[in-house]
């Protein structure tokens, strides 16, 4: 048997979002139940960024795709993944920490933060991010995505790091965990957005699958 790595983030009512002031609170509530209705039915309630997450290029840049349209083989292959675990909070990820990004690449960034300080109240505020230049470089590379366990950006008026990969059709898929557990193994990392019609982005059930 092929063991499986989860890497996503579980979901889950009141669960931490990004601190903006238009995402909802997320709810998992009860519709129907077995007494009344002889079946349980739940209403999900949440922003298209949530939790762990892929991020479509009509996210940020109008008129691209939508996560509905986006290449699935940018999304499922043999990643490269680049221990960066030494890396200190709110400290930058450079061009030179990313050397190893390959052309057609899913580049996948660990760092811990997401194993270590989801449900914190430094989560989002001192994560380690993107300098512009390592953006470029992964744009350089033409890598087909970037997954990450860290936070991209610094800057949330201008958002340059999303923009940069986003505007070269790079995916982006964030908040991964288990990262350490696919370290130095051979496997297919597979992640699927679901297919929301013109969406801007999805939550997304995220595995490695050990080869
Ligand atoms: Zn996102």
């Amino acid at each position: 048997m092929k063991r499986i790595i989860d890497l996503s983030l579980t979901l889950y009512d009141g669960m931490p979002v990004f601190p903006s002031p238009f995402y909802p609170k997320v709810a998992v509530e009860s519709i129907a139940t077995y007494e009344k209705d002889g079946r349980s039915v739940q209403k999900l309630v949440f922003a298209s960024h949530l939790g762990t997450h892929i991020d479509a290029p009509l996210h940020y840049i109008p008129d691209e795709k939508a996560i509905d349209e986006v290449p699935l083989d940018s999304l499922v292959g043999e990643p490269i993944l680049i221990d960066l675990t030494h890396k200190k909070p709110s400290e930058t990820i450079t061009k030179k920490d990313l050397e190893a990004a390959e052309a057609e690449a899913i580049v996948l960034i660990h760092t811990g933060w997401v194993d270590e300080h989801w449900e914190k109240p430094d989560f989002y505020e001192y994560a380690p991010y993107l300098t512009k230049e390592a953006a470029e470089h992964l744009v350089s590379k033409r890598i087909r995505a970037l997954g990450l366990d860290t936070l991209t950006d610094k800057d949330w008026v201008n958002w340059p790091i999303h923009k940069t990969l986003l505007g070269n059709n790079i995916l982006i898929v964030e908040y991964l965990k288990n990262l350490a557990e696919t370290k130095g193994k051979k496997v297919t990392f597979v992640a699927l957005p679901l297919k929301i019609r013109g969406g801007d982005g999805s939550p997304a059930r995220v595995i490695a699958i050990e080869k």
